[in-house]
């Protein structure tokens, strides 16, 4: 290979050097002491999150800061053999290390002389090697950027010395794979990060996996919107310490040794490729604006505290090549001839690549090899990548060491544009919402249970006290009413045996008296007013004994008073509890309350982790999260939906505890954020086929009418709009929304909204009323093909493309009537006004919008009615070039058949004179 060939590789020594990219004079010295290929300045953490791609689920992703490919050469030491046959030759180099300068001696007396980033001469030690060329990669890599390290030389030059050696007899001879993997477990924590590697060989166009040797052949698979490459059939093994990588990386090499002597190649033929994974969490930074999406800028407390953790993750990728030298076409080491293209076919699609880069050339070959596919994002893509070119110095291998030193210089002027990889780890949210929502559980669970029994012991108290007082209570009425009993028996006792007495006496008195009386007929004596005097004194007793009884009814009455009071008191104590246990019992409900609340928001966050994992599964970034785009079916992306199982049954999870007709009630929430999130989950939720039925039993379709009748927000009209658009896709429901007067909201929603996104909502659901056969004149008469045509006015393609859809779901059933004789006289979207519009964008250049209207037109055509009007607004002469050009056979076959079947067509294609 001629030096002179390459533009930068003139003959003279000083060319090369003015050839070299601006960014390659590294002759001002840096301020680290240690010595490491200048790296191109990098955004330090944290200072580079960008709002436009953290709001659409990406937490950063600055634009890139250019960083050309670094390069050393190193050179290795004279062999025992070299020392032998060379002995009376120079080497072919003379390396000048200090200038970082390389003489290719071409004889005696000329040597050509190239700069190379680093210059590491045959003494340089491994640990020297390793700082200067992978250190920064490996620091940058565990910054977040993606990083390649790799080598390229002839066979025997130390490829695999500098990047392979475990050394285990000589830790001072480890090479750049075993030091780089002590650098990141040394930085990074397995608690919060993770560290996986995979170890690969490409040989002949297959990759084979060096851990499982049966995985063979694995694809290499390509994102189309980001071009990131991936390898999902490679085994990939988490590494938690040094010992284990070791292991693999002996594993590696055993089978690599095995698979080649089965292929009966060298390894030498065949390239290495180690890629190690590095995924890391950012803590301590979400108190900072992240820039979490979050409701019109407000977030809520509650979104703040359950924000997701970022996650920068990286590739690093070192790769060992096979052996640069050219192998004879011939089929030398029992190769055949095809098979001695496919060996080299990577490697030199790696040096047309990178001629191409290194030219600024408009096309680079990527997809000629897999090798080239493989680190598409290690040369001019947006990975950090140093290069070590590994040259021998014997003389005899001038014209290899020659190439590789070309090559190595051809590297350097290629450009990268170095990214951090960040985003937002919505998974271990998701996770750790599950676990705090459980909290909360428990923890309701646990007050509610302490709660009751705390009742039911006041109760039982309560009760008991009250029992106790009651008994006092009858006791002593019990024995007071006996002791008055008691005392009255024996006082009327006493006085009846006092009054036996006294009768008694009385009566042998007066017998006396009158004896007395009839022996001497004399004056009263003094005994009967002595008697008076005694009955005196029995009444005077008498009287004191009933006045001490009443004194002891009177006690008893005060007693029985007192008990009364203490009976009230106890009751009013009981009145008491029971307040205290209602009020305990409204704590609850609102706790419960709550519940809900914090139940439904993690619904909606889920669905929004959902939606972003998925669209950024699909690469995706910026689209609103709700919506039309649930309108095309789901079914149509398993592997999609299986990505997203896990989130989904934490969904359904949430969905049924929390339960539809709460989810609904919160529509009407005070709170405007709730309301928001409310609509989300309900518009999410009818995006699937499988809830449409039970939200509109529960009366959703009526709540979210309401909506679009009278919230302000456009927010919520719009994901409102989205969830009506989902549920008309049904027949029922389309009849149910237009007998609810939803066509007559939707064209008011549609009048007020500025947002193109609420108008691709609003168009979707009315170009699903317009495919239900039955709905056709009131949809006219109602305004409905109005609004879909006043929607027109914002322009945006994907509003186009609804209404486009609508008028073509109208025109078709329209025909369809018509054929069945249910339909006379002209179309109603000609009525309406439809057709300057449908002429205008026959041939729009969006293919959806164009499609739906070519469709619509030849409906349209298909009845005589309409024929008229359609040639004198120019509709003929685009159904003309839609039988002619349309790149749908059907559409241009349905076209040709109307024209010929519509005889006031054919008059008018004749007076035009266009063979038909
Ligand atoms: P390659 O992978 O490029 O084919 P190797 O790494 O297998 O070359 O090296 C070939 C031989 O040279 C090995 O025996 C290796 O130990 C030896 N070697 C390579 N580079 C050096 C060096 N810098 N110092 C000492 N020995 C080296
Ligand atoms: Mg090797």
């Amino acid at each position: 290979m001629a030096s002179g060939s390459y533009r930068n590789g003139g003959p003279k020594p000083t060319s090369k050097l003015d050839h070299l990219p601006p960014s390659t004079a590294y002759s001002t010295p840096k301020p680290s002491a240690k010595p490491r290929l200048s790296a191109a300045p990098v955004p330090r953490r944290g200072g580079s999150v960008a709002p436009a791609a953290a709001s659409a689920g990406k937490a950063g992703g600055d634009a890139g800061v250019p960083g050309r490919v670094r390069v050393a050469v190193r050179l290795r030491p004279r062999n025992a053999e070299e020392t032998i046959a060379d002995a009376d030759f120079a080497d072919c180099v003379e390396l000048q290390p200090e200038l970082k300068r390389l003489k290719l001696r071409k004889n005696n007396w000329e040597s050509e002389t190239y700069e190379f980033d680093e210059v590491l001469t045959e003494f340089a030690s491994q640990k020297r090697v390793y700082e200067v060329v992978a250190k920064p990669v490996v620091e940058s890599a565990l910054e977040g950027y993606n990083g390649t390290v790799m080598a390229y030389g002839q066979t025997g030059t130390g490829k695999t010395y500098t990047l392979g050696r475990l050394g285990e007899e000589d830790t001072a001879a480890r090479g750049i794979m075993v030091r780089a993997m002590e650098d990141i477990l040394a930085d990074t924590s397995p608690e919060i990060d993770s560290v996986s590697v995979s170890y690969l060989q490409l040989y002949m166009e297959s990759i084979q996996d060096l851990l499982v040797p049966a995985n063979d052949n694995i694809a290499i698979v390509e994102d189309p919107k980001t071009g990131d490459v991936s390898l999902p059939g490679a085994t990939s093994v988490e590494i938690r310490d040094q010992k284990s990588f070791m292991e693999l990386l002996r594993l590696g090499e055993a089978h690599r040794f095995a698979a080649n002597t089965k292929l009966n190649t060298e390894s030498s033929r065949s390239h290495a490729i180690l890629i190690v994974h590095v995924k890391r969490s950012l803590k301590g930074r979400h108190d900072a604006d992240d820039g979490f999406p979050s409701e019109n800028g407000t977030s809520s407390t509650l979104i703040k505290s359950f924000r997701p953790p970022i996650v920068r993750k990286s590739k690093l990728v070192v790769v060992d090549l096979a052996g640069s030298e050219r192998i004879d076409k011939s089929g030398s080491e029992g190769h055949t001839l095809e098979e001695a293209k496919s060996i080299n076919l990577s490697l030199s699609a790696l040096g047309k690549c990178i001629n191409a880069l290194a030219e600024n050339s408009p096309h680079v070959p990527v997809r000629d090899s897999k090798l080239t596919r493989l680190l598409r994002d290690s040369f001019g893509g947006s990975a950090r990548t140093s290069l070590v070119v590994t040259i021998g110095p014997s003389p005899r291998h001038r014209g290899e060491t020659a190439s590789t030193i070309m090559f190595g210089q051809r590297a350097m002027k290629v450009e990268n544009m170095v990214k951090l990889k960040e985003e937002f780890d919505y998974k271990s949210l998701c996770r750790r919402l599950d676990i705090e929502l459980d909290k909360l559980l428990a923890e309701n669970e646990r007050q509610r249970k302490d709660f009751e029994d705390e009742i039911e012991r006041i109760r039982t108290e309560a009760d008991s006290r009250v029992a106790e007082v009651e008994k006092g209570y009858s006791n002593t009425l019990e024995n007071a009413k006996l002791k008055y009993q008691q005392d009255n028996m024996d006082s009327i006792k006493k006085l009846e045996e006092k009054w036996m007495a006294n009768v008694n006496r009385a009566r042998v008195e007066h017998q006396s008296a009158c004896l007395e009386k009839a022996c001497n007929n004399k004056a009263p004596t003094r005994s009967s007013s002595a008697d008076i005097v005694e009955v005196r004194q029995l009444l005077q007793n008498e009287k004191l004994l009933r006045q001490s009884t009443e004194e002891v009814v009177m006690n008893l009455k005060c007693e029985i008073s007192r008990w009364k009071r203490l009976e009230a008191a106890g009751n009013s104590e009981i009145v008491k509890f029971r307040k205290m246990l209602d009020s305990e019992t409204n704590q609850k409900y609102k706790l419960e309350e709550e519940i809900a609340i914090l139940r439904s928001q993690l619904l909606q966050l889920s669905f929004q982790a959902e939606e972003t994992s998925r669209s950024l599964d699909r690469g995706e970034s910026g689209k609103a999260l709700t919506g039309l785009d649930s309108l095309v079916p789901q079914a149509r992306h398993p592997q999609l939906r299986d990505s997203a199982n896990g989130p989904k049954a934490s969904i359904a999870k949430l969905f049924e505890q929390v339960g539809l007709q709460k989810i609904l009630s919160l529509l009407e929430s005070e709170d405007h954020d709730v309301r928001v999130h409310a609509v989300k989950v309900v518009a999410n939720l009818a995006a699937e086929e499988a809830n449409q039925d039970k939200i509109v039993e529960a009366g959703g379709l009526t709540s979210l009418l309401m909506l679009l009748r009278n919230s302000e927000d456009e927010t919520i009209r719009r994901v409102a709009a989205g969830a009506i658009a989902n549920l008309a896709m049904n027949e029922t429901n389309q009849e149910l929304i237009m007998a609810q007067g939803g066509i007559v909201l939707l064209s008011m929603t549609a009048a007020d909204a500025e947002d193109p996104q609420t108008l691709r909502m609003v168009a979707g659901a009315i170009a699903n009323l317009c495919g239900n056969d039955k709905l056709q004149m009131k949809l006219s008469v109602e305004g409905g093909i109005k609004a879909l045509l006043g929607m027109v006015r914002c322009g945006h393609p994907d509003v186009l493309a609804q209404v486009a859809r609508g008028i073509a779901n109208f025109a078709k059933c329209e025909s369809r009537a018509s054929t069945q004789g249910n339909k006379v006289g002209v179309s109603l979207l000609i009525e309406d006004g439809a057709l300057p519009w449908i002429v205008k964008n026959a041939n729009h250049d969006a293919s959806p919008i164009r499609r739906h209207i070519e469709l619509a037109l030849c409906h349209l055509a298909q009845h005589e009615v309409n024929a008229k009007e359609m040639i004198s607004e120019g509709a003929l002469w685009e159904l003309v070039r839609i039988s002619r050009d349309c790149s749908r056979e059907d559409i241009r076959l349905l076209a040709h058949r109307t024209l010929i079947s519509s005889p006031t067509l054919q008059t008018e294609l004749r007076r035009l004179h266009i063979e038909f």
